[in-house]
């Protein structure tokens, strides 16, 4: 199921070669958008300067070109528009839904042993919110002491003021309501003391900016939706549908990833794959093979 001329979007970070997975990726938002007749959008997720290279964002460019991947409009890089999320930050921060963070990774991992909770995947990144009661004496004292800090959504204040919240996903057999659950993810953080936004606050805005309808992604980004849509709430910004393809995995059932060199869209280039075969494997026409690391 398709909406009425849909503007849908590909956003890789430039930290690496794109591989089969991005492909697939880049076909869901595309083939939606050129189905209906609408725009696909191109946006490069840089806001990590310290692993994201401008040899990787203009690699980038070039197989989304050799491929035939068309996209609309200017591309959009997140590290041009610092000054859009610092706009919405401070307006979370007059909301008071915002508090500084100042523990390290190991104090989170730390206090959430001590809560005896079960070392499973999800406690494992909830954050137990040790900076959420912090008096404003000392929140003080301690931003000025120059110590780093996290900006943090303080999750419950949030829901307070949005109460319950849904979205439209695009599913197989046809869109469906989804009731936004946004707990599972704790007090997420939204900046940092020196970068204005996180990859939640940063995606959530530019989505707004650029009038995406149909927000097209892997699987593995479904989680991050119940807080997208808070944020969105809160910011007063439209909410687009949604639609999770699932993740591409190679012949023994395994996620691709960065590490499987041998699958970047150059390497094949390279070695004389056509667009269309490629095409076939990132959709899961044509079966991968174990990649061979040595290759
Ligand atoms: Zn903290």
């Amino acid at each position: 199921m398709t909406s009425d001329r849909a503007v849908t979007r590909f956003a890789p970070s430039p930290t690496g070669y794109l591989h089969l997975g991005h492909v697939r990726s880049a076909l869901a938002g595309w083939r939606a958008a050129r189905d209906a007749g609408g725009r696909f959008l191109l946006r490069l997720e840089d806001i990590d300067q310290t692993r994201c290279r401008d040899e990787y964002a203009a690699a980038i460019l070039d197989d989304l070109a050799w491929l035939g991947i068309n996209w609309d409009g200017p591309v959009r890089r997140q590290s041009e528009h610092f000054d859009d999320y610092q706009r919405a930050l401070d307006r979370l921060e007059a909301m008071t839904v915002l508090y500084p963070c100042f523990c390290t990774r190991r104090e989170i991992r730390d206090e959430i042993a001590r809560a005896g909770d079960a070392p499973h995947a999800q406690s494992d990144r909830l954050y137990p919110g040790t900076c959420r009661g912090l008096g404003s004496r000392e929140r003080a004292e301690k931003q000025r002491s120059g110590i780093d800090y996290a900006l943090r959504l303080d999750l419950a204040r949030a829901l307070a003021l949005t109460g319950p919240l849904d979205w439209v996903e695009e599913e197989e057999d046809g869109p469906h309501r989804k009731l936004a659950d946004p707990g599972p993810l704790g007090d997420v953080v939204l900046a940092r003391k020196d970068v204005p936004t996180s990859y939640h606050l940063a995606v959530t805005v530019d989505d707004a900016i650029q009038g995406v309808t149909l927000v097209t992604r892997g699987e593995d980004l479904a989680p991050a939706t119940h807080v997208h849509r808070v944020l969105q709430a809160l910011l007063g910004l439209p909410t687009p549908r949604y639609r999770h393809h699932e993740m591409l995995t190679d012949a023994t059932g395994r996620r691709l990833s960065k590490r499987d060199r041998a699958l970047t869209i150059r390497s094949m280039l390279e070695s004389g794959i056509s667009p269309k075969e490629i095409f076939d494997l990132a959709l899961g026409i044509a079966p991968l093979n174990q990649p061979d690391p040595f290759r």
